[in-house]
């Protein structure tokens, strides 16, 4: 049995019409740039967020730069972060010539170890970049409280976590400005590259409305120095057409991660499984902990497995980062993760007899039989 890490056709698949019209009218309109698919957009996002504005940009990456950008955040100055994230958290603050200044994870969560914050604060920190890995929130009532004690402000990396919730609270709402990316492999994914940045604060979202348009304001007026971060009106369209369906897609995500919690508990396997410590978990990942990772991911592409490792290298012990001087050990659960996890096919699609084949898969890796006798299993794949 093939069962890939994500599978994006068969989600084509089931929305095809809509995102084929979607695109149609951006085409017939020939409006490209912002207007009203783009306001349309902002407008669904900001609500599915709970937030009063969301402003496109052209990625998660250019939204996390631009908020930093919003803040002035620059040479001489301090962003604090975890080293276990996508290179982009890190990249938007080294790129602005300011200091990323790393704080270990949670092993249970894979999240910053918030209890570490306060004892990393200088004169010189603005900022903190908490992520909510895999589609957690991060702890951020200990996130917000060392920010508030602090003067500092919180820009959540949510690229992973549309729709997630903490206490109630979506992410993107909690801190000054969230986060989200449209990357194609992200539960709400456009075409191409797309972002948005939501915030509660009127003046934090008009500053990144100029930014986003190269500071102009109005028209060939430029106070500051912005960029060209805008979402692209195609990707708006088909963001907006796809987010109505969001939800069912989580419940699929959440209905195979417990599937998937079920099935390897009664296998008794030696693997860690993903904690779920808040009230909504959008698993944009359903991630494993196992020691022989390496061994496991081989011996899953043989049997048709796909798999991922998020992330082999953290940030602090990347060639790039060498400048900042972090020696392997500094972030000994980040190193440790790096080293240990496994992301597994956890897409909405997926059926039980493709979860039930993986669970079988690694549990022969282990020596250990598991679940249902193949012939089952053969029945199972005309599901
Ligand atoms: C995907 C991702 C980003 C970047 O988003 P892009 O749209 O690919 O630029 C940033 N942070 C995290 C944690 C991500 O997973």
């Amino acid at each position: 049995m093939n069962v890939p890490l994500l599978d994006l056709k068969a989600q084509y698949a089931t929305i095809k019409g809509e995102v084929e019209a979607a695109i149609a009218e951006v085409l017939e309109s020939q409006h490209f740039i912002l207007g009203p698919k783009v306001d349309l957009c902002e407008k669904a996002i900001a609500a599915y967020s709970a937030c009063s504005h969301a402003i496109g940009v052209s990625s998660g990456s250019d939204a996390l730069l631009v908020c930093l950008m919003a803040e002035n955040i620059g040479p001489g100055d301090e962003v604090i972060t975890t080293p276990y994230t996508f290179f982009a958290t890190v990249g938007a603050i080294s790129r602005l010539g300011a200091t990323p200044i790393f704080v270990d994870i949670d092993p249970a969560t894979y999240n910053i170890d918030a209890s570490q914050i306060a004892s990393k604060v200088t004169d010189r920190t603005r900022a903190i970049i908490p992520v909510h890995l895999y589609g957690q929130v991060a702890d951020m009532d200990a996130v917000m409280q060392v920010a508030k004690e602090r003067g500092l402000v919180v820009i959540e990396d949510a690229a992973q976590a549309i729709g997630a919730e903490y206490k109630g609270r979506r992410a993107g709402s909690i801190g000054h400005y969230g986060c989200f990316s449209f990357f194609p492999s992200k539960n709400l994914g456009a075409t191409g590259d797309a972002g948005m940045v939501v915030t509660n604060d009127a003046q934090r979202a008009e500053k990144l409305r100029c930014l986003r348009g190269h500071g102009a304001k109005p028209k060939y007026y430029h106070r500051i120095i912005g960029g060209n971060f805008r979402l692209d009106a195609i990707q708006a369209a088909i963001v907006s057409a796809k987010l109505p369906h969001l939800d069912n897609w989580t419940a699929a995500r959440q209905r195979n991660a417990k599937r998937y919690d079920q099935l390897f508990r009664e296998a008794g396997l030696p693997l860690g499984l993903p904690a779920v410590v808040t009230d909504r978990h959008i698993f944009n990942q359903y991630v494993i902990r196992v020691s022989d990772r390496d061994e496991l991911q081989a011996f899953l592409k043989t049997k048709g497995v796909g798999t991922e490792v998020y992330y082999p290298v953290p940030m602090h012990l990347q060639d790039c980062f060498a400048y900042l001087g972090h020696a392997a050990g500094a972030f000994p659960e980040s190193e440790r993760a790096a080293k240990e996890t496994l992301a597994l096919p956890v897409y909405p699609e997926l059926t039980e007899s493709q979860a039930q084949y993986v669970v079988e898969c690694i549990g022969e890796f282990f020596g250990q039989t598991v679940g249902a006798p193949s012939s089952d299993r053969s029945h199972a794949v005309a599901e």
